[in-house]
């Protein structure tokens, strides 16, 4: 085991560089590759035309690249953005229900530049079964979607988890996906990854929870929590399971936050980007224009 010294030191580094981690880490550019289009478990705020919505922005449908294509587009952002530090995979599915794609391209990443951070953000159902492989590849950085610690408020998110061969639902489904998230989260800590929870704020559903979710996060030691809110467009498409629901006031949102920051430090800094971002966080390249400069854009 290493010193604690030497730990919180290589932590550090890791927080700095990292965009969505750090306030600070704006300077550096990060780029999401949409490698992964399957998903091994059904939101009911998904309706799966577009890129997961447990990171990224709803709405947004990402052209799907292969490891290596996705290692071909890091070369030319790096060319253009040398202050691209952190490469993620973000869907449009879960990157760790695509794990032969998601694994191939952190590799092909990682080839093309062996000092990148690279970074996976997931649902978690996967992750007790391929948190080595990921270890193994270098990722350090992880986001876990987790809404609720709770099966009776997962239910009514999640209508069903595919798990083990099976399509659970119900409460078996959301009690199965909250015990593998708690999991994979205490294991990814322990191996010395950074890790940052995402929950999804859904006015009537979890919004009550969110204090009590934040005060076990805590307990585990998860890095940081950032609260999201439901992004309800109908202008996105019709959500699957929740029509109708509306997102949170600026107001609930704060609210959230405040109780949840009462046990965890909150980002509040995330722009729900898509799956296919590139560049410093507000400040998104043009990946077409970059990769097809003669095509006429306007
Ligand atoms: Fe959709 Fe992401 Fe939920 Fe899968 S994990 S259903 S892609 S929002
Ligand atoms: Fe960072 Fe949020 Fe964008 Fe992910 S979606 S890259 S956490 S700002």
């Amino acid at each position: 085991e290493q010193p604690k010294d030497t730990k919180t030191q290589e932590q550090a580094a890791l927080v700095e560089k990292h965009p969505c981690f750090s306030k600070e880490g704006h300077r550096y550019a990060r780029m999401h590759l949409p490698v992964a289009p399957a998903c091994n478990i059904q939101c009911n705020y998904c309706n799966r035309k577009f890129d997961c919505s447990n990171e990224t922005r709803p709405g947004v449908v990402s052209k799907l690249l292969s490891p290596a294509m996705a290692a071909r587009r890091f070369q030319k952002v790096k060319q253009h953005v040398p202050e691209t530090q952190v490469v993620g995979i973000a869907g449009p599915g879960d990157p760790l229900a695509n794990p032969k794609a998601t694994l191939a391209s952190l590799k092909a990443i990682a080839k093309v530049d062996s000092e990148v951070h690279l970074c996976i953000s997931t649902n978690g159902l996967a992750l007790p079964d391929q948190l080595d492989d990921l270890i193994a590849a270098g990722v350090k950085h992880l986001t876990i979607t987790i809404n609720c610690i709770d099966a009776d408020i997962g239910q009514k998110i999640y209508p069903w988890v595919y798990f083990n061969q099976q399509r659970l639902r119900g409460r078996k489904a959301a009690q199965t996906l909250i015990d593998r998230q708690l999991i994979g989260l205490e294991a990814a800590i322990k191996a010395g990854m950074l890790v940052k929870v995402n929950t999804v704020l859904i006015p009537g559903i979890n919004d009550h929870h969110i204090e009590a979710l934040a005060e076990e996060l805590g307990r585990y030691g998860a890095f940081i929590h950032n609260v999201m809110p439901l992004i309800s467009d109908p202008a996105h498409g019709t959500y699957f399971g929740l029509m109708g629901q509306r997102g949170p006031t600026k107001e609930e949102l704060d609210n959230a936050r405040a109780l949840a920051g009462q046990s965890m430090s909150q980002m509040t800094h995330c722009q729900q980007c898509r799956a296919d971002a590139v560049g410093k966080l507000g400040q998104d390249i043009d990946i077409a224009a970059l990769e097809n400069p003669t095509a006429n854009t306007s």
